[in-house]
């Protein structure tokens, strides 16, 4: 039993209208798992407070409706764990952990620089699960700019290879959801 969404949050709470960025034929096509019966990775990418966390929970509730193993962690929560694995000589057993669930969600990666090292050991992981397991992946950073969260471009573009080949990139733009009841209430410019 894994998943460990850190709230609910579902598509029906999800609106569109205030999200036109996003097509929401796409959305309902991603909820119902078959890029994931195919192994495929998803990016949810954007600035903060555009939906992204919310999209990708309410994903993963729907796959895990539909009979789907999923590990919902944060980027940063994710890297550490691989960080002490590898220096407790633990690596090989926790990729195979975090290989199995047949889609591994990856909160807000990139939100802090990666060091070198790290960028290795996502690679590793990124490999790992290639053509076999999913990954959604939601990061306020443009693929393009991954070479710098990486702190490692060779790496950066190897992992890159891999995620894009067989996947859907959903790039949301737009203002913060968080911040609207107060730009109406006109705090915010
Ligand atoms: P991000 O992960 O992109 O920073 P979140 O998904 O955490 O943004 O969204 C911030 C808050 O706004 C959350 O409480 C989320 O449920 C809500 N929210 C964002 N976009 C929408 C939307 N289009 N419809 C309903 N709630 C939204
Ligand atoms: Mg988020």
């Amino acid at each position: 039993k894994l998943a460990r969404f850190p709230c609910v949050r579902t598509l029906e709470g999800f609106d569109f209208d205030a999200q036109p960025s996003i097509d929401p034929g796409q959305i309902r096509d991603l909820a119902t798992g078959r890029w994931i019966g195919h192994g495929q990775a998803l990016l949810l990418l954007g600035p903060p407070g555009v939906g992204k966390t919310h999209l990708a929970v309410a994903l993963g509730r729907e796959a895990v409706d539909r009979g789907y193993t999923v590990l919902f962690t944060s980027g940063a929560a994710l890297m550490a764990g691989l960080t002490k694995a590898h220096a407790d000589g633990r690596l090989e057993e926790k990729l195979l952990q975090i290989s199995k669930p047949k889609l591994l969600i990856i909160d807000e990666l990139g939100y802090l620089p990666l060091e070198p090292a790290a960028a290795h050991l996502f690679f590793q992981l990124v490999s790992r699960r290639y053509e076999r397991a999913s990954m959604l992946i939601t990061s306020n950073r443009p693929v393009g700019e991954w070479g710098q969260v990486f702190g490692d471009a060779v790496a950066a573009t190897a992992i890159l290879d891999r995620l894009l080949h067989h996947s859907q990139v959903v790039t949301i733009r737009g203002d913060s959801y968080r911040l609207r009841d107060k730009r109406r209430s006109g705090l915010l410019q």
